[in-house]
């Protein structure tokens, strides 16, 4: 069996994954703040954690994947400064923050099943563990590492040795700081625990503590609740990479001071979806992309899982419209292989071979490799090249191919055995029948598109090119595009926008 091999970004090194209970993996995902609906960016970020769930599933572990939602203390600015994200946009939008929250909690779950990322064994929220959060920072207190200002409880990163391990920070020049650069903070890199609500004014979102009314900082929830579902320390920790200077460098300090333990051994992170050159997607940068765009042009949400398993989770993936639409045909032809070998039956696979890959309990040398691929720390874009050479092989059979998809949708989740795209009809030829392949899941084509296509089709067979292009010109002019893809089977497919998938 393939040993799995993750890039643990505390070691900058790719390391065997060993858990650390036998037989058990414990992953916490720093989850949405739930201000805005997510764009496709932040989705990435969640991509690739359920890839390592379903493998190690695949391995035979006992999963629990917590992915927490920071509905309260994510602050405008990194610095401890600036609104509260969700008060803010409570305020502009003239709702409740309460409401807001759970508009936006609703619409990532809606996002992650459209996506086929597997909802998380526990979903906790912020608000719905103050007492946990408090319960840390008092430890915190009593072993000496905080400090108060005149707008909250602070964590002093002087007194934590190792401080930035994680981002390889050089905190000589970062600790410390000029009287004016630190307000009442004693270090440029300390950061709030607990923030005061100020005296003046109300928030909707506060809490009696022992210090007084207010709500906790954005890192000091991701310690408390990731300790809570997953145990002090735990194997697995990810989250997209601007999260490692800042927020996974504070989680480590609080909780490592808190428990004097160890507090995760593995920590992956996910590079940015970018739309160009040094242009990352955010919500800040307002340039952002939903999935409910994607959807709204058309697009199979599983065509951005696909265009995300394309490109490694460690490195940038430029998001462009073409980009997207390459994605989609690459999977529809994947389906269309599996459709073709399952005999174009709607249940997927043909029975025996179906019942020849499921009594096969071991793996084919091509599902080797393919699971060697994705334990290589997760090398879908090489799982999808192993998927593709098997499908391109003459000698590969149709069983194999079947075999091979059934074993790697367990992990990409790809929907590959999705034949609702395909429709057959018969297309009238002098001579005997074709057939012709409407491609769009439900789709009813136009009977003039029909006709058109079988005009094109008897020109082409009567060698009048001139003819046969210039209908398939009028076809693609009124939206479709036709494909002959031999032994008289004709594919027609809506050019997007406007196709429903
Ligand atoms: P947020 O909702 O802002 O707390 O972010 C949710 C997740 O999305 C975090 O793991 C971020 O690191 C991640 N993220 C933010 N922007 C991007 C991006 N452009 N590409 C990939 N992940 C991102
Ligand atoms: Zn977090």
């Amino acid at each position: 069996m393939a040993e799995l091999r993750l890039y643990n970004t505390l070691a900058r090194r790719k390391e065997p994954f060993r858990p650390l209970t036998a037989g058990q993996a414990g992953i916490y995902t720093c989850g949405p703040t739930v201000y805005a609906p997510a764009h496709i960016g932040n989705l990435r970020s969640y991509v690739f954690p359920d890839l390592l769930k379903k493998l190690l599933r695949v391995l035979g572990y006992r999963v629990t994947h917590v992915i927490n939602i920071t509905d309260v203390g994510h602050l405008t600015s990194n610095e401890d400064t600036g609104e509260d994200k969700l008060e803010r946009a409570a305020r502009q939008a003239s709702r409740s923050a309460w409401e807001i929250a759970a508009q936006y909690t609703q619409a990532y779950l809606d996002d992650l099943e459209r996506l086929h990322i597997e909802p998380p064994d526990h979903l906790p929220r912020a608000t719905g563990h103050i007492a946990e959060q408090i319960a840390l920072i008092r430890e915190l207190e009593a072993r000496g590492f905080t400090y108060r200002t005149a707008d909250g409880i602070y964590f002093d990163t002087a007194r934590f040795a190792g401080y930035g391990r994680l981002a390889r920070l050089r905190v000589a020049g970062l600790q410390g700081g000029s009287r004016v650069e630190l307000g009442e903070k004693r270090n440029k890199t300390d950061f709030a625990l607990w923030k005061l609500s100020p005296p003046d004014a109300r928030r909707q979102m506060e809490w009696e503590s022992p210090w007084g009314r207010g709500f906790p900082g954005w890192h000091i929830e991701c310690s408390a609740m990731s300790m809570k579902y997953l145990g002090r320390g735990f194997d697995i920790h990810t989250g997209g990479s601007d999260h490692i200077p800042v927020h996974h460098t504070n989680e480590i300090a609080q909780s490592e001071a808190a428990t004097g333990e160890p507090f995760v051994r593995c920590w992956l992170h996910g590079e940015h979806l970018v739309l160009g050159e040094d242009q990352r997607m955010g919500k800040s940068e307002g340039n952002l992309i939903t999935l409910g765009e994607v959807l709204a042009r058309g697009f199979d949400p599983l065509a951005y899982r696909y265009l995300v398993l394309n490109s490694h989770y460690r490195k940038y993936l430029t998001f462009s419209w073409p980009a997207l639409e390459a994605a989609a045909t690459a999977l529809t032809d994947l389906r269309r292989v599996l459709w073709e070998a399952s005999d174009r039956s709607d249940t997927g696979a043909p029975a025996e071979a179906v019942a020849e890959a499921a009594s096969d309990t071991s793996c084919s040398p091509r599902e080797e490799e393919l699971l060697e691929d994705l334990c290589d720390d997760l090398n879908t874009p090489k799982a999808l090249d192993t998927l593709w050479t098997a499908f391109r092989d003459p000698a590969a059979s149709n069983a194999e191919k079947i075999g091979l998809a059934r074993y790697a949708d367990r992990v990409l989740s790809l929907d590959l055995f999705d034949f609702s795209p395909f429709q057959e009809r018969p297309l009238e030829l002098p001579g005997g029948v074709g057939k012709m392949i409407v491609v769009g899941a439900g789709l009813e084509i136009p009977e003039v598109i029909a006709l058109l296509v079988q005009a094109h089709v008897l020109a082409r067979r009567a060698k009048n090119y001139v003819e046969s292009d210039r209908l398939r010109d009028e076809i693609k002019r009124r939206g479709y595009i036709v494909r002959d893809r031999g032994g008289d089977h004709y594919e027609v497919e809506p050019a997007r926008p406007g196709r429903r998938s």
